[in-house]
């Protein structure tokens, strides 16, 4: 800081002694208070090594227990919703088989309850001939390839 007569002080204790500038910060002080400044940004150095030091710390223990790393935890998851996603529609797709195969083999029993009949009515009434023999063949061919 410039007095009236042009003369620099000490950013610290205000004195016109001889001052020094710092080129850093472009403040000027008096020698003590220039060591002192000094001290400062040693400290803020030692600072900077304590938290580099810190994060080097960090950095060893993640290697160490890689497989801790928080990441995991998210791909563990979604595998598991992903694992009960698939489960589920399983699940859905195989009831509705069970439900299919059912109406299917319902419907197979009753084209062949009907061939019982049918053959009940023809033997009764003894009316056939190979057309009727061959019908019957066609729709059993036909139910045995829906097994
Ligand atoms: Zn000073
Ligand atoms: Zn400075």
């Amino acid at each position: 800081m410039a007095n009236q007569h042009g003369i620099e002080r000490c950013a610290d204790c205000k004195k016109e002694n001889v001052i020094f500038k710092c080129s850093g910060c472009t403040r000027h002080f008096c020698l003590e208070h220039l060591n002192k400044h000094n001290s400062e940004h040693v400290a803020q150095l030692d600072g900077i090594v304590d938290e580099r030091n810190a994060i080097y710390e960090i950095l060893l223990n993640q290697r160490k227990n890689i497989e801790q790393h928080h990441l995991f935890e998210r791909i563990n998851q979604w595998e598991k919703k992903s694992i009960e996603k698939i489960t589920r529609t399983a699940n859905e797709i195989r009831q509705t088989l069970v439900q299919r195969l059912k109406e299917s083999l319902h419907s197979m029993e009753i084209q062949l309850k009907k061939i019982i009949d049918d053959l009940e009515q023809l033997r009764t009434t003894n009316e056939f001939n190979e057309i009727h023999i061959h019908q019957f063949n066609e729709t059993l061919n036909r139910l045995k390839k829906t097994t």
